[in-house]
């Protein structure tokens, strides 16, 4: 009786087969990496740290550190977001 937590919380970083919500068929959801929160953590983390300006633009390129977004690939409707915090 309680699916309070369907889509949300099964989503990792990687690819997933999900159902669509708005295209009602299941789809491999299409992962894209955004900058989240724990990336600017990282970067004030090393910068304190004392790395040069150029090391603490490095969590920036490493998508492990990165929010993954998954997308439907039909409609490109967003299905639900993985993040790192
Ligand atoms: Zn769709």
């Amino acid at each position: 009786m309680n699916k309070s937590k369907e889509t949300v919380g099964s989503l990792g970083e990687n690819p997933v087969q999900i159902m669509c919500q708005k295209c009602h068929q299941t789809v491999l959801s299409e992962v894209k990496y955004s900058s989240g929160l724990l990336t600017y953590l990282f970067c004030g983390g090393l910068f304190l740290c004392g790395f040069v300006l150029g090391c603490c633009l490095i969590p920036f390129c490493v998508d492990r550190l990165k929010d993954a977004k998954h997308t439907c690939p039909t409609c490109k409707t967003v299905l639900g977001v993985y993040r790192r915090l």
